[in-house]
């Protein structure tokens, strides 16, 4: 019977990295009683550190993170796989402090409450100054019309612009759609990219009802709940350096940096994965924890049905612009935590982090000595169809976003220090047909067996999704532990 399964992991994102961890123990691993549980694991990352998207720069002596910066711990897998890294007591919360929308000329306050920019209060919406009369009158449509039955797999954009008229869908659904996907939501698939509105337009006639109905029958919790986002102490490279950090305890786990694949060959009963950086590898398991783009050509000599799948799902670029400024130069401390920017605003901006603000642990630790804290603002940039800035070196991009954070927030002063991080094909899109692109997927890697895919290009985007996914696929791995080893 089985001796030990060989499982190569390609790509060392939180994905990649989360997978091996499942497939050494887990919890088990992290408690120290890692002997691999079956299981010898190699995590080849092309990159010259782990983690991805995951990464952080100093910026005025502020450390901030320059991809995600937000984790959902409400989420039972990024919960648990905080707890088992030890790391409950480094969580921070955000500020709380209201966010706002850059739109016709001014920032407003972004109504509390809205599910994808879908408004469950009428009065916030009302203050907000977001819409015109006719744009508030003809939200409340959504209360009258009947039931839209929903057939195929509808965009968000069909869904949410006849319910809620063109205001609504332009000045609150995209700006928040782009926030999360830098998409569009004339092209996402409600089903894949929204599956909240999606079901609960499918089950119910006004969508305004549901939402609210669901936030007055949520009973008041006995002891206030932790915020549903967090970060953590330090940033959340923690989690990536927890999880090297099990993998390096484990004898049967490896994680090779500067390791790119370029191949994956039928051997044997199993796989020969070639590539540079590293000797080639023999292994009776491969799970492709990058990006779709990327597997798709490592997948198209071995099973080109699911490559075919997965070169369907397109990605968008985005950049991250940090600023340090001193309290003075930006004309105080910003009292919020950022702003989002419609698309109909034809600006480069897609959304604005105040940092500092936002995340007041960033600020943790600083010497009274050391003057007045800096403000640090991250800017993002880029969206589905609004590729511009890649196009701009770094000076040009700097300039580009600080005239818009002056015409936005009147920042004119100028930054002490500033980090700019592209990411070229970063954000997948869940466009309409993506469930049906991994059915396919799943489909053509029923045979040959050993091929798995996992990551933010299939079953949900942001970490706590990634981390659910890792799980799972670790799962039908070892599911296959106890099978005999095919002979070589
Ligand atoms: C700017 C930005 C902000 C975000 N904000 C948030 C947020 O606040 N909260 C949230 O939950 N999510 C956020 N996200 C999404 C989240 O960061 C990603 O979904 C997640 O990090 C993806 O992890 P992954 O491991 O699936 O992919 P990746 O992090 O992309 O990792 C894939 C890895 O595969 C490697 N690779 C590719 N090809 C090969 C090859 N041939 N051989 C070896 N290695 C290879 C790559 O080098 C990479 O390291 C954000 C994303 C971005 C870009």
């Amino acid at each position: 019977m089985g001796g030990t399964r060989r499982v190569a992991v390609i790509g060392g994102g939180v994905s990649g990295l989360a997978t091996a961890y499942h497939l050494v123990g887990g919890s088990d691993a992290s408690q120290g009683a890692g002997d691999g549980h079956g299981v010898a694991v190699t995590v080849l990352e092309a990159g010259d550190r782990p983690g991805g998207k995951i990464d952080s720069a100093t910026v005025g002596g502020v450390t901030v993170d320059t991809g995600p910066d937000a984790l959902m711990i409400k989420a039972p897998a990024a919960a648990e796989l905080v707890a088992d890294l030890g790391l409950d007591d480094d969580l921070r919360p955000p500020s709380g402090r209201g966010a706002y929308l850059w739109s016709k000329g001014a920032l407003r306050p972004l109504p509390p409450g809205s599910v994808f920019g879908v408004p469950d209060k009428l009065w916030p919406l009302l203050r907000s100054g977001l819409l015109g009369p006719w744009g508030f009158v003809r939200a409340g449509a959504d209360l009258v019309l009947p039931r839209a039955p929903l057939s195929g797999d509808p965009t968000i954009e069909e869904i949410l612009r006849p319910r809620f008229g063109t205001q609504v869908f332009d000045r609150l659904v995209e700006p928040l759609l782009g926030g999360v996907h830098a998409g569009r939501a004339g092209r996402l698939s409600a089903r894949s990219a929204a599956g909240e509105v999606f079901s609960l337009a499918e089950g119910r006639r006004s969508l305004y009802l549901a939402l609210r109905n669901r936030r007055t029958d949520q009973r008041p919790p006995a002891s206030p709940p932790r915020p549903a986002l967090m970060s953590l102490r330090g940033g959340l490279g923690r989690l990536v350096d927890g999880l090297v950090g099990v993998l390096g305890r484990t004898p049967s786990a490896t994680v090779l940096t500067g390791a790119t694949v370029t191949s994956i060959a039928r051997h044997g009963g199993g796989y020969r994965i070639t590539g540079d950086g590293f000797e080639p590898l023999d292994v009776d398991d491969v799970v492709l924890a990058t990006p779709a783009w990327a597997a798709e050509k490592l997948l198209r000599p071995v099973a080109p049905s699911a490559a075919d799948a997965v070169k369907g799902i397109p990605y968008v670029g985005v950049a991250t612009v940090v600023l340090a400024y001193s309290p003075e130069a930006v004309g105080g401390v910003p009292s919020g935590t950022g702003f989002l920017v419609p698309p109909v605003e034809r600006r480069l901006l897609v959304g604005c982090t105040w940092s500092t603000s936002k995340w007041p642990h960033l600020l943790e630790g600083r010497s009274p000595d050391a003057g007045d804290p800096p403000v640090v603002i991250r800017a993002m940039v880029g969206r589905d169809g609004d590729q511009a800035w890649s196009g701009m070196d770094d000076a040009v991009l700097v300039t580009a976003v600080r005239r818009e954070l002056a015409a936005s927030m009147g920042v004119h002063g100028e930054p002490d220090a500033v980090h700019v991080r592209r990411l070229p094909l970063a954000m997948p899109q869940y466009t309409v047909g993506h469930a049906d692109r991994l059915r396919a997927a799943d489909r053509a890697l029923a045979e040959p067996p050993g091929l798995y895919l996992t990551g933010a290009g299939y079953r949900g985007v942001g970490l706590a999704a990634c981390l659910a996914q890792a799980k799972n696929v670790a799962a039908a791995v070892r599911a296959r532990v106890a099978e005999p080893v095919p002979a070589a």
